[in-house]
């Protein structure tokens, strides 16, 4: 019968879970060892204005050297820890070195802001901000406004007026935040208001196949206006070409960030990125707005 069946297939589910259990329960084991071994590593990819030419950054993202695997990137293992204790532990690994590269950089005569990813659950964990700070504390050369912090709308899913506090206790302690992947969160508009971030980071999957794809085009528009309305900064991700950025140089927005501009590379090549990396040529011909 029908609900026999329905019993067997509850069976069969139980199996499944307790195998996605177990396979879960020894990667993340595996990968608080990596944390704990040094396997793990930032990679960093700059961030840019197009029209003057000007670095504006460089976002921190985390790689693991696997012993056996090769270098993996983060869809690999951050989402067999998301949800967990290691993932907080993870992140404030990702913070601290970022900090500690911002204050070696910083020794060596760059000034360059760092960007980091943070979880939403890193975000609201109660000893998010005096982590910050103890951060801050052990770099006092630092300015705190060398540091943004990268969010997902979703982060405020769950208690808005929360996040929205841990944003403003930041913020006093001069970190700026960016709204990350824009445009694919359930609710744009409600956060884009409420969320005091001060720019907004265009999805890539938006950007990708804005020179053919109409649609695309008119949502990336609409972006670039709506950050122009609401004061925001608008920064474009996933810009592969050229071609990307003049057509986004000619919409108004002038940030960019993409393979066109950089891979993400190791820490110790970024100096002398930046020292060799001019703009490209026709972006300096490309009309348009100004934006901030
Ligand atoms: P994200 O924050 O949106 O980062 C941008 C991702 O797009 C990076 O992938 C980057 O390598 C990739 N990318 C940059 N330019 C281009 C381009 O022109 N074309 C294409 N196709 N891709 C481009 P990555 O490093 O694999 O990171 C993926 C995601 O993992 C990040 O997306 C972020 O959500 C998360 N992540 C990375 N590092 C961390 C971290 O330290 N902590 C947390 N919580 N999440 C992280
Ligand atoms: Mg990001
Ligand atoms: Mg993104
Ligand atoms: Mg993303």
């Amino acid at each position: 019968t029908a609900k026999q069946g329905g019993k067997n297939r509850y069976h069969l589910f139980d199996r499944e879970q307790d195998r996605l259990c177990s396979v879960r329960g020894s990667n993340l084991a595996r990968i608080g060892s990596a944390l704990r071994n040094g396997e793990l590593a930032l990679y960093f990819q700059p961030k840019v204005n197009m029209r003057s030419g000007r670095i504006l950054g460089a976002e921190a993202l985390i790689r693991w050297h696997h012993p056996e695997r090769g270098l993996l990137l983060p869809a690999a293992f951050l989402p067999d820890i998301e949800g967990s204790d290691l993932a907080i532990a993870v992140g404030n690994w990702v913070l601290r070195q970022a900090l500690v590269h911002a204050a070696q950089w910083q020794a060596a005569g760059l000034n360059i802001p760092l960007s980091v990813n943070i979880a939403p659950r890193h975000l609201l964990d109660a000893d998010f901000v005096a982590t910050l700070q103890a951060g801050f504390a052990q770099y006092p050369q630092l300015a705190a406004n060398c540091l943004e912090l990268e969010i997902l709308e979703t982060a405020a899913l769950e208690d808005i007026g929360r996040v929205t506090g841990v944003m403003r206790e930041c913020q006093k302690l001069g970190v700026s935040f960016a709204l990350d992947d824009f445009g694919t969160g359930y609710s744009s508009l409600t956060y884009l208001k409420a969320l005091p971030a001060e720019t907004l980071k265009i999805d890539q999957s938006f950007i990708r196949d804005i020179l053919a794809d109409p649609e695309d085009l008119a949502i990336v528009a609409g972006i670039i206006n709506l950050s122009a309305a609401f004061n925001r900064r608008v920064v474009a991700e996933g810009v592969e070409s050229a071609a990307h950025g003049l057509l986004l140089l000619e919409l108004g927005c002038d940030n960019a960030q993409g393979y066109g501009i950089a891979r993400p590379m190791p820490a110790e090549q970024l100096s002398a990125w930046i020292a060799a990396w001019t703009p490209h040529q026709e972006w300096r011909l490309g009309p348009g707005r100004q934006t901030q």
